[in-house]
């Protein structure tokens, strides 16, 4: 039997959603990280420090005895954000960073950013002050291919950010393609991305294998193989630019299961074992700690966890609880088509 120990990681992306929901998922992510970053895309959304304080009241209650866990919370960005609230939300501490939704980008994201150069005020003031934007990195525009979209964001929209605020600490989020990769190791240090455990776990054949699979559906869209490579290279390569943003987003089964389904992976449960099972297929397991509990802390300038976390190699794959269950509702548990053989101690 094989044993590692690593610093506790933070899960640097999460969708705690409300009411219910909130109170089911909640606890699988506190579970085995300490902190996580907020995503403020409830509805209606999280626009100013009062509804994040607020917001996160309502984690906080959800939170077992058990888990020592700290939400850090996001206000999200309109053509209308208050550049001075918002300097005044981030020196409080009751708001850590700022989420950019492409306006129809994802689920929850109408209210986004229709036209960048509207925000570039309220970024130059982040850049000025040292608070993250987190951004969803795909355009919107009908007519672009939805396997292209991140790309085109990168080359019309973010390339424009970076050139004009250099200063601006920004991670590109869910990152799916060999170029989010390479633009962001070639870009200036402010520059990180986070990356998803069932983006290096599928590609883009696990949607359609044998008939739809709506509980792989994800935005951004799962890519080619040739681009889940180059996500696991750079994730298991311990450059500190790259962490892990798991994206759990729980919907319930029925609004995946439709036909208009929701995107959205909900992977929080497993995510540390599924981890520790690419890393290890990669004889990489030794810089799993690296991308899970150094790297983000180290960006966003936040102590590293003294906490640790055993993972412990089983000799059979783990079984896997596919539902959680919401009252006389379910949601599917993300779980990947290999066996894992890891098992998380805390
Ligand atoms: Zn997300």
């Amino acid at each position: 039997m094989k044993e590692i120990e690593i610093i506790k990681p933070d899960d640097w992306h999460v969708h705690f959603r409300d009411n219910e929901i909130l109170k089911a998922v909640v606890p699988e992510t506190t579970r085995h990280f300490v902190r996580s970053i907020v995503m403020p895309n409830l509805i209606p959304p999280i626009l100013n420090a009062r509804q994040a304080i607020e917001y996160k009241k309502r984690i906080k209650k959800a939170i077992p005895a058990k888990d020592s866990f700290e939400p850090l919370m996001t206000i999200y960005l309109t053509e209308k954000t208050n550049k001075n609230e918002l300097k005044d939300a981030y020196n409080s501490g009751a708001v850590f960073a700022v989420k950019l939704y492409p306006a129809g980008a994802t689920t929850n994201s109408e209210s986004g950013v229709k036209d960048i150069k509207k925000v570039m005020p309220v970024l130059e003031a982040m850049a000025k002050i040292g608070m993250p934007i987190l951004i969803h990195g795909e355009v919107t525009d009908k007519e672009i291919d939805i396997f292209d979209r991140e790309k085109v964001f990168i080359d019309q929209k973010l390339d424009f950010i970076c050139k004009e605020l250099p200063e601006l600490k920004v991670t590109l989020e869910h990152i799916t393609t060999k170029e989010a990769t390479e633009y962001v190791k070639e870009g200036n240090k402010n520059l990180v991305a986070s990356i998803t455990p069932h983006h290096l776990a599928l590609n883009r054949n696990a949607i359609f294998v044998g008939g739809i699979r709506p509980h792989n559906y994800c935005l951004p869209i799962l890519k080619r193989e040739t681009h889940r490579q180059a996500l696991i290279k750079v994730a298991m390569s311990s450059n500190p630019k790259f962490f892990l943003g798991s994206d759990t987003a729980p919907h319930l089964k029925k609004y995946k299961e439709s036909d208009c389904g929701c995107a959205g992976v909900f992977n929080t449960t497993y995510c540390m074992q599924i981890l520790a099972q690419i890393f290890e297929n990669h004889n990489c397991l030794s810089n799993l700690e690296n991308f899970t509990s150094i790297n983000g802390a180290n960006h966003y300038k936040v102590n590293i966890n003294k906490q640790k976390i055993k993972i412990i190699r089983k000799n059979k794959p783990i079984k896997f609880e596919d539902k959680l269950k919401i009252n006389d509702e379910e949601i599917l548990i993300f779980t990947p088509d290999f066996p894992v053989y890891w098992e998380v101690i805390t």
